[in-house]
C-alpha cells in the first residue's frame, strides 16, 4: 500500500490541516460507506490523525466546518469517528492508572519475555513473521508512520490472537512509529482488540474481512495467509494487569484572568494551538516549547520519524504563538524539558506560566515535576482545560454510545473554542 495522505501534512503546519480539512471535506458525503476500504493511497479518509493529535487543528474546528455544509444526519459516521478520539481521551483521564499499568508493563516485559517470545516478537514488527499480508502492514507502518483504521485492527488481533504476544508490546509497537500515536486512541483501541476495553468483546482478525476490505494487501501476498481462515483462529486468553480504577477527571479552569507580573506561555505537543481558545488574550510576555525533548527518544523510544513530525509540529506552534503574542519563542531541544522550563522561566523574569493542561500520557507524567521546580523558583504554573473538553471528557465515563447520545446533542449547539 502506497501512501499519499499524510505526505500532504508534511511538515505538519496549521495551514496544512486546515487545507486537508477543505479538501477532505466533500468526501465526507460518502465516508460512511467508504471508510473501511483499505484503498492505495488512503484517499477514503481524511490522514488528519496526527494534525488532530497535535492539535494543529481542534476537533471543534472539524465538526464546525462539517455541520456548515452537512446536516449531522449525514455526517453522522465522520463525527462519530472524530468524536472516538474525545471519548478515549475522556476515558482515559478518568483512569489514568490504564495509561501508567501499560507503561510498567512494557518495561516489565522488555525485562522478562523469554528470549524465544522477544525474538518472535522482534521478527512479527519487522515484517517476518510469515503472514506476507500482515507483513506488508508491519512495514508499511515503519516506512510511513501511517496505517489505516481497519490495518490497525488487523494487525492487531494478529498480534495477539494468532502471535499470542503481549498486546502490551504491540501497543508500544504502533506507539513508537506511528505520527498519530496518542496516549488514548493507542492504548485503548489496542485493550479492545485484546478483548480488555469491552469486556466479552474481542476483535478476531477474519481472512475474508482482509480479502473484502484490505484486498490491496493479499495482491501477491498470499503466503501464510490461512493462518487468518475464518474460524482458524481462538481468543487469546488476556488478563488485566492491574485493577482499572476510576477516578474524577481533574479539574482545571476553563479561562484564566491575567494574573499581573510577567508571564510566559508554556505550549505543548498535546494541544498546539495557543492562539486559539481560552489563552488567546492573555498577555504573554515569552513563549516556550519542547522540541522533541530526551524522554521521546530515551523513555518511549520513538522513531526518529515521528520525533520528526513532533518538532516541526512544535515549531509551527511557536511560530504563530510568537506573531499572536508578539513575543520571542524559545524552542528547548535538550534531554530534560522540565529542568529547562525553570532556565527558561529563571531568564525570563516570569512570574507565572501559564498553559493548556497537560493530558494523560507522557506530558501529564511531566506535571508534577514541573509545577514542583517552578513552584521553588517562586513561579506559578497555571493550566486551563478548553471547555469542550472539559464536556466531553464528562459525557465518556461508560461506553461510546451513550458517549455518542449526550455528544451528538451538545454538538448541535454552539460553543466556545
Ligand atoms: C490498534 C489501533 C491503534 C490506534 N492508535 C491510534 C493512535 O495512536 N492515534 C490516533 O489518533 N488514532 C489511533 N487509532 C484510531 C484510528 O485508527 C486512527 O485515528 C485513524 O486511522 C487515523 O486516520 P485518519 O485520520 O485518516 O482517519 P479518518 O477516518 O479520516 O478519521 C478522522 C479522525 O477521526 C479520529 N478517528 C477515526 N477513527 C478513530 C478511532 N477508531 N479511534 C479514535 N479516533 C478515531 C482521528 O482523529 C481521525 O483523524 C488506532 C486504532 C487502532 C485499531
Amino acid at each position: 500500500m502506497s501512501h499519499g495522505c499524510m505526505s500532504a501534512m508534511e511538515p505538519m503546519t496549521r495551514a496544512g490541516a486546515l487545507k486537508s480539512l477543505a479538501d477532505f471535506l466533500p468526501k465526507v458525503a460518502t465516508y460512511q460507506g467508504e471508510r473501511s476500504y483499505v484503498r492505495d493511497g488512503h484517499p477514503n479518509v481524511s490522514g488528519l490523525s496526527a494534525a488532530l493529535r497535535f492539535r494543529l487543528i481542534l476537533e471543534d474546528e472539524v465538526v464546525a466546518q462539517t455541520l456548515a455544509r452537512y446536516t449531522l444526519g449525514n455526517a453522522e459516521k465522520w463525527l462519530q469517528e472524530v468524536c472516538w478520539r474525545r471519548y478515549w481521551k475522556g476515558w482515559l483521564e478518568q483512569r489514568p492508572g490504564v495509561w501508567t499499568g501499560w507503561r510498567e508493563r512494557v518495561g516489565a516485559l522488555r525485562e522478562t519475555l523469554s528470549p524465544e517470545r522477544a525474538a518472535r516478537a522482534e521478527a512479527v514488527a519487522a515484517g517476518q513473521s510469515g503472514v506476507a499480508c500482515m507483513d506488508a502492514i508491519a512495514r508499511e507502518l515503519v516506512e510511513t508512520g501511517y496505517l489505516h483504521n481497519h490495518a490497525r485492527m488487523w494487525w492487531a488481533s494478529f498480534w495477539i490472537h494468532a502471535e499470542r504476544l503481549p498486546w502490551e508490546l504491540g501497543a508500544d509497537f504502533f506507539f513508537r512509529y506511528l505520527l498519530d500515536a496518542d496516549s488514548a486512541s493507542n492504548t485503548l483501541s489496542w485493550r479492545w482488540v485484546a478483548g480488555l476495553q469491552t469486556p466479552g468483546k474481542t476483535y478476531l482478525v477474519r481472512l475474508s474481512n482482509v480479502e473484502k476490505y484490505g484486498a490491496g494487501y493479499l495482491a501477491g501476498r498470499e503466503e501464510g495467509r490461512l493462518r487468518l481462515a475464518d474460524g482458524a483462529m481462538a481468543a487469546a486468553p488476556v488478563e488485566e494487569s492491574a485493577e482499572v480504577g476510576r477516578t474524577a477527571v481533574a479539574e482545571y479552569p476553563a479561562e484564566l484572568a491575567d494574573g499581573g507580573g510577567r508571564v510566559g506561555l508554556w505550549l505543548h505537543s498535546d494541544d498546539l494551538l495557543g492562539e486559539v481558545g481560552p489563552l488567546a488574550a492573555l498577555s504573554v510576555v515569552a513563549v516556550a516549547a519542547g522540541l522533541s525533548d530526551g524522554v521521546d527518544q530515551k523513555i518511549y523510544r520513538l522513531s526518529e520519524r515521528r520525533r520528526a513530525v513532533q518538532r516541526a509540529a512544535v515549531g509551527d506552534g511557536l511560530e504563530r504563538a510568537a506573531a499572536h503574542f508578539g513575543c520571542g519563542a524559545a524552542a528547548l531541544a535538550g534531554d530534560d524539558l522540565v529542568a529547562e522550563m525553570g532556565d527558561w522561566a529563571a531568564r525570563e523574569k516570569l512570574a507565572e506560566v501559564v498553559g493548556f493542561a497537560p493530558m494523560v500520557g507522557p506530558l501529564g507524567d511531566l506535571r508534577p515535576r514541573l509545577e514542583a521546580v517552578l513552584r521553588r523558583q517562586g513561579v506559578r504554573l497555571r493550566l486551563v482545560r478548553r471547555a469542550s473538553d472539559a464536556v466531553a471528557f464528562s459525557f465518556a465515563g461508560a461506553g461510546f454510545f451513550p458517549f455518542w447520545q449526550k455528544m451528538s446533542r451538545h454538538l448541535s449547539q454552539p460553543h466556545p473554542l
